[in-house]
């Protein structure tokens, strides 16, 4: 097959890692400095054929106000979008400051003597194209070289676009964005990059309003986004362009979130939808077919467990509850060929029981297995999941990152790990009929996955956030590093008082060195030990009612990670359809109480609940 053209699939290589990731601030500003000083880009194996990735990339480089030239001998003197093609870079009349090639590695060394011969000032390899002689002698001739990545996706990425989802920019900018997008201007000779929390949870995803200067974040409140014209539409329809269609797949306020919590967890974009068990859904689906298998921790959130148990049932998916502190049993469960993932908590609600990451994630990995981890209450400011292999991270923003108990919403982070091309997932490798047979892995390279959430999961199952809610969770974002550490200082004194208190019988908090997780806690968590446990008291499910009602500041509720402080009795209420064997076994006993603690004064969290445990 000699076809002169992009038949080489994206895969066989995994690109996702070292084309995105933070340590990768070098090579970001390398790259916003080659677009930015780029006008012409000659594209060897330039395709007519409007599935092929190489025409995606012409034509958004094409909307972007780059020259397009393409190559391809089949298709010399003939026109694709427009722009005449040429059998080789020898015969183009005019300066090429970029060789963009679809072409197996095995041509590229002859393609850069040609680039040198023609003056071209950068070579660029598409994802899964690594040619290092080719690469060496390009810099020796003073070329620049980029591989294994796509300009396409840099450039949405450092123009921090906002269409059709958030993929993490990298840089932040106090500066308006330029119209037309072009990757940012440098101030002072450089870009701004962050990895501190604190920073990325102010700034991370959201520049200055590009119409207005408007500092703070637009609530975009609209259904829909006008097209220019008939083209522009087809170009968005067929996802040749990010943009935004239609607020059930994207909206430019959700957007600036979906970055924001991707920078926070130091991944590559993220999807953002209407609750954390939406988010759960949405993570899924992409992975999941009837008769593939959820492989999950027994000690999961309630409501997860029965989500996986009974809900997902019905669209066919199988799951298997594991111990995931036993890694045997851990390694049994993935050897099911049916298995699709490993799902834990990495500090789990309600009783902060403490995933070992690192080994889930090798035992994982060892079976070609995404690693899920429900970050929900250990939250990126205690733990970042993808520092210890996680693929894919899950939040309910509305416990801890929203922080004020008034929006609900969730999300679905990528970290940029998992090679998604790599054929175990058919939604994302096989083609798309639902998009003229595109392959999302192929046509979006390590973005696939979280295109696929907005472009299908959304688009067909529709949990979307509402913008107003994505705004505020924004507004709490802004000050989580702060209120975590405020959240642990306050668990401490708490924790350390009810564990002295003669009426109280056990304290889950993992900060006690009592604590089986005292160990793991002191591995996995930055700064506490979460503000979420439970202890029970003497005297029986009668106690435990007793001691609810007898607070007056801590309010009775069925949430957490709420600035207020929270409690709530699982036997009178979520767990009341159980046995009093059958909760004993979810680890909760007749008189255990799940504690949220607040941003209160720590003194009066505990009078309240001194003066609560008087009264039983
Ligand atoms: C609350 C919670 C969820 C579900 O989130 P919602 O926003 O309520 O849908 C999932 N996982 C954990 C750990 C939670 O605490």
């Amino acid at each position: 097959m000699t076809a002169p053209e992009d038949t080489t699939p994206h895969t066989g290589k995994h690109a996702g890692k070292d084309s995105v990731e933070h340590a990768g601030e070098h090579a970001d500003s390398q790259i916003a400095a080659i677009l930015q000083q780029t006008k012409t880009i000659a594209v060897i194996g330039a395709s007519d054929n409007w599935k092929r990735p190489s025409f995606y990339v012409m034509k958004y480089l094409l909307s972007q106000g780059y020259q397009i030239i393409p190559v391809n001998p089949r298709l010399a003197g003939q026109t694709i979008l427009g722009q005449t093609c040429f059998e080789s870079l020898a015969d183009i009349p005019q300066q090429i400051d970029m060789v963009d090639i679809f072409r197996p590695a095995s041509d590229c060394p002859d393609i850069v003597e040609q680039a040198i011969s023609i003056g071209a000032k950068t070579v660029w390899m598409q994802i899964g194209i690594v040619s290092e002689v080719a690469a060496s002698r390009a810099t020796e001739a003073g070329l620049d070289v980029i591989m294994d990545k796509c300009p396409k996706i840099e450039h949405t990425r450092l123009s921090g676009l906002l269409g059709l989802g958030g993929f993490a920019s990298g840089f932040l900018s106090s500066l308006r964005p330029a119209a037309p997008p072009v990757p940012p201007a440098k101030r002072d000779g450089g870009l701004f990059f962050s990895d501190k929390p604190e920073t990325l949870s102010i700034h991370a995803g959201a520049r200055p309003d590009a119409a207005t200067g408007a500092r703070q974040v637009p609530v975009y409140h609209t259904a829909a986004f006008a097209f220019d014209n008939t083209d522009h539409a087809a170009s968005l329809y067929d996802l040749q362009q990010p943009g935004n269609i239609y607020g059930r797949l994207s909206n430019p306020t959700t957007a600036v979130l979906e970055q924001r919590l991707a920078s926070l967890d130091s991944g590559i974009g993220a999807c953002c939808v209407g609750s954390g068990h939406a988010a759960q859904m949405v993570a899924l689906y992409p992975l999941m077919k009837p008769q593939a298998k959820i492989i999950a921790s027994t000690r999961l959130y309630g409501g997860s467990i029965t989500q996986f148990a009974f809900s997902f049932k019905k669209f066919g998916w199988d799951v298997a509850f594991v111990d995931v502190s036993d890694a045997d049993a851990v390694k049994a469960a993935c050897d099911d060929p049916d298995a699709a993932l490993l799902f834990t908590e990495s500090l789990a609600n309600p009783d902060g029981n403490i995933s070992d990451l690192e080994m889930l994630a090798e035992i994982a990995h060892a079976r070609q297995l995404p690693l899920v981890v429900d970050n929900t209450m250990a939250t990126p400011i205690l733990c970042r999941p993808k520092d210890w292999g996680a693929d894919l991270v899950l939040y309910s923003t509305t416990k801890f990152l929203a922080g004020h108990g008034q929006a609900l919403g969730g999300a679905v982070v990528d970290t940029g790990l998992y090679d998604w091309s790599n054929g175990r997932f058919d939604s994302l490798s096989m083609p798309d009929p639902a998009y003229h047979g595109i392959s999302f892995a192929e046509t979006f390279g390590p973005l696939g996955y979280i295109t696929y959430c907005h472009a299908s999961v959304l688009r067909d199952l529709g949990p979307v956030l509402s913008p107003h809610n994505a705004w505020l969770t924004l507004l709490g974002l802004e000050t989580l590093p702060l209120r975590m550490r405020q959240h642990m200082e306050n668990a401490e004194q708490v924790a350390l008082f009810l564990s002295k208190h003669p009426k109280v019988e056990t304290v889950s908090w993992a900060g006690l060195p009592a604590s089986p997780y005292h160990g793991l806690a002191k591995k996995y968590l930055n700064i506490g030990a979460g503000s979420v446990f439970t202890f029970s008291v003497m005297g029986g499910i009668e106690a435990g009612m007793k001691l609810v009602e007898g607070c007056n500041l801590i309010s009775h509720l069925a949430n957490i990670g709420d600035t207020r402080s929270l409690i709530i009795h699982p036997a009178s209420t979520t767990h009341r359809q159980l046995t009093s064997e059958q909760r004993q076994k979810a680890g909760l006993g007749d008189s255990t109480l799940r504690l949220s603690v607040g941003l209160e004064h720590a003194d009066d969290i505990i009078h309240d609940l001194d003066s609560a445990l008087a009264r039983i």
